[in-house]
């Protein structure tokens, strides 16, 4: 048996057309009638993952749920997590709490009614749980939910939360407490660098993120990678959107699934829930205040 770390994997269930970089170019009203392509993502990263013997957790889209059950079926089968990715892809900034709530609700339904147990994860749109939305918190923990993966400890012009702490903290919320679970960075000149997926996975050369990943295992840090299925599918429709998009949205789309088995072979993976109890963070909300100052740096954040 092995007794390498356990580090997670994470998908973001999502068409090609719902990605908010391209939001200007498919509208809110277009989803209905442009070809479905998340099969064939799927089909990609579902096979890596069983021919590695490795589980990952799939934040699904509500309204992807409702349209592609099969999909929620593949995964639970398979032996995965399924979390909530909210209804729509809407960012946090354009809700409040109410229609946070009733976001959530829906998507919940969704993915129950497509047989996944009632989920225990969420991962906002976009990282958009920064300190303006930072009020998602309470709202997630009155609904039940037990960690979070939605603020990104970065500098960056639209998201993220600097000086965050990278790894596993527990957040301090109305009504108990929230395991957050960034996806992981970098810490290099005082700075905390994005590499643990999207654009910066296929921007970067494959030898990079595994000796970056080498680094945070050394670390004792377990890591959170995350990718969406229409980064396994190189034959999408492509739109003309403005240069920088199309450079973040189809750079080597052709080079995630290899660089993907490459980190499967080299690491060992898991849910995000899987890694939270590996990480002695399993226990009910609010038993575990007593282990978060030893990985300090979060307790300013929450003022
Ligand atoms: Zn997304």
């Amino acid at each position: 048996m092995s007794t390498r770390k356990l580090h997670s994997l994470s998908f973001d269930v999502e068409e090609y057309f719902q990605v908010a970089n391209l939001r200007g170019h498919f509208a809110r009203s277009d989803w209905e009638r442009v070809e479905p392509r998340i099969d064939v993502g799927m089909d990609a990263i579902l096979g890596a993952l069983e021919r590695h013997g490795a589980r990952a957790t799939f934040f699904f889209l509500g309204w992807i749920a409702e349209r592609h059950p099969h999909l929620v079926q593949r995964c639970l089968e398979g032996g995965h997590e399924i979390a909530s990715h909210g209804y729509e892809h809407l960012f946090l900034q354009d809700l409040e709490p109410a229609s946070l709530h009733r976001d959530l609700e829906r998507t919940e339904q969704a993915l129950m009614a497509a047989g996944a147990p009632r989920p225990v994860g969420f991962r906002a749109s976009t990282f958009t749980l920064t300190r303006s939305t930072w009020w998602a918190f309470d709202v997630l923990v009155q609904r039940g939910y037990r960690y979070d993966s939605s603020v990104h400890p970065v500098r960056h012009p639209v998201y993220g939360v600097p000086g965050f702490e990278p790894g596993l903290s527990r957040v301090a919320a109305a009504g108990g407490s929230i395991v957050e679970f960034p996806v992981s960075t970098y810490p290099l000149l005082g700075r905390n660098w994005p590499f643990g997926g999207g654009g910066y996975f296929r921007l970067l050369p494959g030898a990079v993120t595994r000796a970056l990943a080498a680094g945070l295992e050394r670390r004792g840090r377990p890591m959170a990678f995350y990718l969406h299925p229409w980064e396994f599918d190189p034959g999408q429709p492509r739109c003309p959107a403005p240069a920088f998009k199309r450079f973040r949205h189809y750079l080597n789309l052709d080079r995630t699934l290899p660089r993907l088995e490459a980190l499967l072979e080299r690491f060992r993976f898991g849910s995000m829930a899987e890694v939270l109890a590996a990480e002695g963070f399993d226990a009910p909300r609010g038993a575990l205040s007593a282990t978060v100052p030893q990985r300090g740096g979060q307790a300013a954040e929450r003022g």
